[in-house]
């Protein structure tokens, strides 16, 4: 479980967190309870998202188990330095889905001693780097990868493999799209899927 290094060391002051994983694994409850915390020792705390991220609720980030937080839907990553920077701790979720200045939004904020709190998806649903997560991973003081249960073997997943057939990198959903599968899992549904499509060309080729 993560706790605040030095949540009230006057010197150690902005900081980025990551906290990242695949769909199901707790990434928006472990920010809340981050921000939480931040509530009980009376700090100012502002709530950001994505604009395009509409499931559950506009103005709230929403947990899978319906953990609550007011939050404000931006479209601009650049614009969560004017909503943010009067604040002591910035909590952006979904950040996968900003744009890539929010590695630079990030890094500014924490260099003029905010604490950053990130949390967003690691890997898109064919397991590649999601947007600018891998960047701001790598400023990051600290990260946290968390983890699902495959949804096939009951195993540790990191994976959020998709159940329907498009191939948009962002196709919002809940549990009827996506599911969380492990390495091995994630690999035999991707070869499961490309033999369905093999035997479906090989029936329009014999039509
Ligand atoms: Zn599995």
């Amino acid at each position: 479980m993560f706790v605040e290094p030095y949540l009230h060391l006057p010197n150690q002051r902005g900081w980025i967190e990551v906290i990242c994983g695949s769909m199901f694994s707790g990434k928006t409850e472990e920010l809340i309870r981050r921000i939480n915390r931040a509530l009980i020792a009376k700090q100012s705390v502002s709530l950001f998202k994505p604009a395009l991220d509409v499931r559950y609720d506009a103005q709230k980030i929403v947990s899978h188990n319906q953990n609550s937080l007011e939050s404000r839907a931006l479209r601009k990553a650049i614009d969560i330095i004017d909503y943010g920077k009067n604040s002591q701790v910035v909590g952006i979720d979904e950040a996968q889905f900003f744009d890539e200045e929010l590695l630079e939004v990030a890094i500014q904020l924490a260099n003029e001693g905010i604490r950053v709190i990130i949390s967003g998806l690691d890997m898109d649903f064919e397991g590649n780097p999601f947007g600018v997560m891998p960047q701001l991973m790598s400023v990051a003081e600290f990260v946290t990868k968390v983890h699902a249960i495959c949804a096939v073997c009951g195993g540790v997943a990191s994976y959020s493999y998709r159940l329907s057939d498009s191939h948009e990198q962002i196709l919002l959903g809940e549990k009827d799209l996506y599911e969380p599968r492990c390495r091995a899992c994630f690999l035999a549904g991707q070869r499961e899927e490309q033999e369905k499509k093999i035997e479906l060309e090989w029936a329009a080729h014999k039509n």
